[in-house]
Order: C-alpha cells, then sequence, then structure tokens
C-alpha cells in the first residue's frame, strides 16, 4: 500500500497513524503476521471528507487468499493447543492493546473511514468489550451429557469450524471486523476476514493488535482487496467453513450461491428499511430525539437506520414540524470537528445513488422537507456531505420508502391505527430492526411482537450490545452475530456414544466372537 505522505490532506497524518502498529513498510494485506502486496489490480483509497485520494494499493486477489487460507489452518492448530483458559486471557490482552491505543485507533478511523471523531471516540472501547465478552467464553463452551435410553454414554463436543471468511462493508470498519473476529476466534477458528476495499486499515490494525497481544501469527488475516477478486476467491475457497457477510442484500444473495459451490454454510447480515413507529400518546420531544439518532447519526449509513418514519396521523403536521426543525440545526462538517454529528457520505458513489433516490421522490409525489442537497457550507471542501433530508408525501410503496437509501434520508409516512401501524412497518422484505414509541406499556410490547425484525426497541433507538443476538428477518439476512448465539454458530455439534455395558446391548456384525 502506498500512502501519499506527502500530500496537504490525510495522507501524512494517517501514515504517521499507521507507523504506531506496523513497523514494516505497509504494503496491502496482513497475512501471516506480514503485509505482503496484493497481485491484482491497483485499488484507491479516498478521504470523504475532501473527495482526495490518499493511498493506493494492490488488490490482494486468489494468491494472496490461498495463502491466508494456509496461515489461518495452521495457526489454529497452534490456537486449539492452547488451554481455553489461556485462550480466553489472550483474548483479554487484545481488548487491553485496544484500550491502550483508543486514541489513535479513533482517529485512524476518523480520517480514513469519514466518521465523526465523537462517534468513534469509544469505538477501540466496544471492540475492546468484545475480545473480553467472548474471552470469557473460551472456558465456558462444552458440550453436555445427554441421558440417552441405553446403556451408551452420549455426549457432545462443541467443535470448532475450522477457517472462516468474513466479508465485510465501510460503514462500520473497526466495529464490525471485532463483532466478527472475537465470537470466531473464541469458538477455535482461523479468520480470513475481507474488510470493504475503501476502508481496510482498522481491521489491519486489529489484526495487528491480536498478534501483539498473543494471538497465534496467522490465525487473524486480513485480506485487502475488491469482492469480486478477492472476496470471491475467499468464499469459493475449498478451505472455507463458513462465509459471515455483512452487506448489501445484492451481494450477500451472490456470495450464498458461491458458498453453495462447497456447501459452505452462510451468515448474512443485509441491509434494511426500518420503521420507526409514533404514537400520538409518545413522549414527543424524546420521540423527536429518537427519530433523529435513528436515520441521522452516523449520517444513515446503518443497517438498523430507522429509515421509514411511521407515525400517528393525529401528530404528523405537529411531528413534522418539530423534526423538520431539528434536522435543519444538526451539524454537518468536518468529520475531525469535535462539534460534528453528521460526517460525509463515506464514498462518491454512495453520495451519488442517495441523491438519485431524494431527487427522485419529487416526482413520486414526494415533499422535501428538510435537507435533500450538499449543505452549502460545505461545498467547497469536495467531501461527500448530504444534509440531513426528510421526505414527506409519497405513497408507502414509493421507490424512496422502500428502497435502502443507506443515507441520512427519512420518509415519513402517516396512520391511523395500531394494526395499520404493524403492517406499515412489515410491508416491506426486510426485517432487520424496528421501534415504537408510546406511552401505552401493552400496546408497546403487542407492536413488538407483531413486527417481523430482528432487533425492536420500545422508546429507544440503535442500541446494540455484544451480549445480545443480532440479525435479521426476511430479506435483512439469516443466523445471528453477537451474543451466546454467534459463538454458537461459529461451532458445531458432535455426538459421541459410549458403550458402557459389561454386555454391549446389540451384538456387533453378524455374529459373536468364536
Ligand atoms: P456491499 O454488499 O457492496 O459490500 C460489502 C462487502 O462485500 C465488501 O467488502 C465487498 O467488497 C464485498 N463483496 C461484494 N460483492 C461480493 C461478492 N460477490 N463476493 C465476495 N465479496 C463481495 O455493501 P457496502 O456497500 O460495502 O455496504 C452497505 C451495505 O451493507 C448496506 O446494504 C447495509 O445495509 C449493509 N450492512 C448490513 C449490516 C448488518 O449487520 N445487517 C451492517 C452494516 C452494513
Amino acid at each position: 500500500m502506498t500512502i501519499d505522505s506527502t500530500s496537504a490532506g490525510q495522507g501524512a497524518r494517517i501514515a504517521d497513524l499507521l507507523k504506531s502498529f506496523l513497523p514494516q513498510a505497509i504494503i496491502g494485506s496482513f497475512v501471516d503476521g506480514r503485509m505482503i502486496e496484493g497481485t491484482g489490480e491497483t485499488l484507491e483509497l479516498t478521504d470523504p471528507s475532501s473527495g482526495q485520494v490518499f493511498a493506493s494499493y494492490r488488490d490482494a486477489g486468489a494468491p494472496v487468499v490461498d495463502e491466508a487460507m494456509s496461515a489461518a489452518e495452521a495457526a489454529r492448530a497452534e490456537w486449539m493447543a492452547m488451554t481455553a483458559s489461556d485462550r480466553g486471557r489472550a483474548m483479554f490482552a487484545v481488548a487491553r492493546r485496544l484500550r491502550e491505543h483508543a486514541a489513535e485507533i479513533a482517529e485512524l478511523e476518523c480520517r480514513s473511514a469519514g466518521r465523526p471523531i465523537r462517534d468513534v471516540r469509544g469505538e477501540a472501547g466496544r471492540v475492546a468489550d468484545m475480545f473480553d465478552y467472548y474471552g470469557g467464553w473460551c472456558d465456558k463452551l462444552h458440550g453436555e451429557v445427554i441421558p440417552v435410553p441405553s446403556s451408551h454414554m452420549n455426549y457432545t463436543r462443541r467443535e470448532p469450524l475450522g477457517v472462516v471468511v468474513q466479508i465485510t462493508p465501510w460503514n462500520a470498519p473497526l466495529f464490525t471486523a471485532g463483532w466478527q473476529i472475537a465470537p470466531a476466534i473464541a469458538a477455535g477458528n482461523g479468520v480470513v476476514i475481507k474488510p470493504s476495499e475503501l476502508t481496510p486499515l482498522s481491521t489491519i490494525v486489529l489484526a495487528v493488535l491480536c498478534e501483539a497481544a498473543g494471538i497465534p501469527k496467522g490465525l487473524v488475516n486480513v485480506v485487502a482487496g475488491a469482492g469480486l477478486t478477492s472476496g470471491r476467491a475467499a468464499v469459493r475457497h475449498r478451505k472455507t467453513a463458513l462465509v459471515v457477510f455483512v452487506g448489501s442484500e445484492a451481494a450477500g444473495s451472490a456470495i450464498a450461491a458461491d458458498a453453495a459451490l462447497n456447501v459452505t454454510p452462510c451468515i448474512l447480515e443485509l441491509g434494511g428499511k426500518s420503521g420507526n413507529i409514533v404514537f400520538d400518546d409518545a413522549e414527543l420531544d424524546r420521540a423527536v430525539m429518537g427519530a433523529q439518532a435513528a436515520i441521522f447519526g452516523a449520517a444513515g449509513q446503518s443497517c438498523v437506520a430507522g429509515s421509514r418514519l411511521l407515525v400517528q396521523r393525529s401528530l404528523h403536521k405537529r411531528f413534522l414540524e418539530k423534526y423538520a426543525h431539528a434536522a435543519a440545526r444538526i451539524a454537518v462538517g468536518s468529520p475531525m470537528d469535535e462539534s460534528t454529528h453528521v460526517g460525509p457520505i463515506n464514498n462518491r458513489r454512495q453520495w451519488q445513488k442517495i441523491d438519485e433516490l431524494v431527487q427522485g421522490s419529487r416526482a413520486e409525489g414526494g415533499t422535501i422537507v428538510a435537507g435533500g442537497c450538499r449543505p452549502q457550507h460545505l461545498e467547497a471542501t469536495g467531501g461527500f456531505y448530504y444534509a440531513p433530508t426528510i421526505v414527506d408525501g409519497v405513497s408507502p410503496d414509493a421507490r424512496i420508502a422502500t428502497s435502502e437509501v443507506f443515507g441520512p434520508v427519512v420518509t415519513v409516512i402517516p396512520f391511523d391505527d395500531e394494526d395499520e401501524a404493524v403492517a406499515l412497518a412489515n410491508s416491506t422484505p426486510y426485517g432487520l430492526a424496528g421501534a415504537v414509541w408510546t406511552s401505552d406499556v401493552g400496546r408497546a410490547h403487542r407492536v413488538a411482537a407483531g413486527v417481523r425484525a430482528g432487533t425492536f426497541w420500545i422508546n429507544s433507538y440503535k442500541t446494540i450490545n455484544v451480549m445480545s443476538p443480532f440479525g435479521g428477518f426476511g430479506r435483512s439476512g439469516y443466523g445471528r452475530s453477537s451474543g451466546q448465539e454467534a459463538l454458537m454458530a461459529y461451532t458445531q455439534t458432535k455426538s459421541v456414544w459410549v458403550e458402557t455395558a459389561r454386555q454391549p446391548s446389540f451384538a456387533f456384525g453378524y455374529g459373536g466372537p468364536s
């Protein structure tokens, strides 16, 4: 990887930050404890706050993927030769390293992925919590004895799957890497992770810290490259025991088809179009604040974003006034600026997709009551900024109301009663998340039960934690990340039968011993 450290932009500072983690020259993927150069096309990293390219590197390609798979396989034997408690202790050591380097990691994530510094300041700590949580599981992961109705003892072993491939998107690169790597290695697997080609740096740093903390060299490998080349080679590799994919529905579906060629199982964490339901008995100011966090946090680049605001008709006008007023006052600006709440969109292509959907909503009868453009004061920066945007007046089946925008854009849809609210929430094929705001406790639980979604909040939005399972219903994917369920998903069960009777309870073969 070549970082343009001579530029007046991000390059120089990013090169400096990386020096604290990577003594070697930076040239691409992190495989078997060293940086190695890719074999494919040259890819570029762009600073979202200026639109300027600050680094380039060569796509890993199939040979590097192959090397990473072999390294993970070999390191796994070493990892499993350690006691379970020592594996846990090594994971706690990773958590300590992450906390020690929290400030540099936050700055790296902020500068390279364009995420506001106030959002990422705690990110290394959150990832450290993941290593602590799953580190604690290492010596508590065991099978059970089943009281079968014969003279046998039957017990189960929870065994690792082998080498798992993880493919992640650009919106929260470090968080997503930790979310997947920690349960995978706690369960005894080796990892080959392919972060988004747009944001590989913090994932590489995490893998470097794992090794520095005592995780065997080669257990966690990062393949830096594009989806259709490096990602695809990893998914189709004959050593891949599981594919965990976090990203768009289209790529997830293609990946599941590729994985099926080798009968490799998948966990898919895909997109959403989550309904955030506000009843007229909700505490209004809180609901307005929650509805802002739901969609404008992370500039809407969040899989669980509350991108459809379903508001009771009697409250519609009043809510919209307050919501639009609040949206116009949100601080959009440079991610390094402490006062920034909403930073840039990660990349140009995504900015264009957002704008195309927003402008297209006018033809669908939509009124843009806030935003709908690049904020004027940021025009000169060249950054991919988009103003917090509220679209009202479209029908629930309009394109803007049904497509995942993945930007700071919310569509407001009024409803009359509880049944209609639930029906609207369930009217897309997705099922990732949802929320309800109401002071009627019975209704809150009825709605939580009625909405088809993997995560649901009552009078809240967006809280997730490594201890709690996370995943989608419907087209938002299948399988669960985080919590105990993720740990189980990274294992397979073996059933062992032991004959304990003096005389076997049944004859072997066709005759007894002569
Ligand atoms: P994307 O699907 O384009 O890419 C995600 C990753 O998959 C990247 O690393 C990419 O290189 C790789 N990839 C793409 N096609 C591939 C293929 N055929 N084979 C192997 N790898 C391939 O998504 P994105 O644009 O990076 O991220 C945005 C999407 O991610 C949104 O849809 C969002 O909802 C989703 N997302 C979901 C979750 C979740 O947990 N459910 C979390 C974050 C983001």
